[in-house]
């Protein structure tokens, strides 16, 4: 499987064979490799910002998603180890003082849990609602030998308690721009978190509108640590909106 190659989390390489890909398409071959480098030598906590022309049908779907995924997973593992490291010095601690040792934290379960905002790492921008159910399906695909990572889209219906225990769990939240901001306003999701920020169809959100709700949403996540954009045209207009959003003004993939 060429995709091995690319340095992707053995679950997605396992996913992407199950989904009956075995060459990566030219536009995910540029583009993985790129989008999990990190931006210096030092290895700094940032990543590359992308900004990449792409059409539909090209594989650009999985160019953004494998690697904020594998970031996802890498983080997700990171935060486990933590978690165990600090819960065993909390024992190691508690016997050496002669105390009972703490039990582990018993998981609860989401539905019971009281409300909080959602707090996803990565957010993914479409320009409507069935291109952001379609690039969540991509996602939940992808992401199904990870069964600890949630993914969620906020594209509008009825916020019944399921809908919304999915979106306070979510890692990935896949978004049209209006309806991210709504639930923003009314507090149901925090943007803060916000690590990686895909702009998918970036010229068609322009079209469509959506420029100052773009910048809006940029800078509520001015702490992100990646930024990529796919569009089907650099036109002048793409340019200037990369030139707001990104941190190191892009860097072509393709
Ligand atoms: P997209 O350009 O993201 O809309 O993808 C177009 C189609 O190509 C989708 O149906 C994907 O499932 C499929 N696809 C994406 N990557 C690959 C690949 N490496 N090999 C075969 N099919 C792929």
């Amino acid at each position: 499987n060429a995709f091995a190659a690319l340095g992707l989390a053995p679950e997605l390489l396992q996913a992407v064979s199950d989904m009956g890909y075995t060459q990566p398409t030219p536009v995910q071959l540029r583009a993985i490799p790129l989008a999990l480098q990190k931006a210096d030598a030092q290895q700094s906590a940032h990543y590359v910002d992308l900004m990449v022309s792409s059409q539909t049908g090209s594989g650009k779907t999985a160019a953004f998603l494998l690697p904020v995924l594998h970031t996802l997973i890498e983080m997700d593992i990171k935060a486990k180890e933590q978690e165990k490291a600090d819960f065993e010095r909390g024992v190691a601690e508690a016997l050496a003082r002669g105390e009972e040792a703490p039990r582990k934290p018993r998981r609860k379960n989401p539905l019971n849990r009281k409300f909080t905002a959602a707090e996803p790492g990565a957010l993914v921008l479409c320009p409507t609602r069935e291109l952001a159910m379609q690039v969540a399906n991509d996602a939940i695909d992808l992401i199904r030998h990870n069964r600890g990572i949630r993914i969620a889209s906020v594209i509008g219906g009825l916020p019944y308690p399921k809908q919304i225990a999915q979106l306070q769990n979510a890692r990935l939240v896949v978004a049209t721009p209006g309806r991210l901001l709504d639930l923003q306003r009314s507090g149901q999701i925090k943007l803060e978190g916000v690590q990686f920020l895909v702009l998918d169809e970036a010229d068609r959100m322009l079209d469509l509108g959506f420029a100052e709700d773009l910048e809006e949403i940029s800078r509520l996540t001015e702490q992100r640590r990646q930024t990529m954009m796919f569009s089907a045209t650099f036109a002048p207009r793409i340019q200037k909106l990369a030139m707001s959003v990104m941190h190191d003004n892009g860097r072509n993939a393709q």
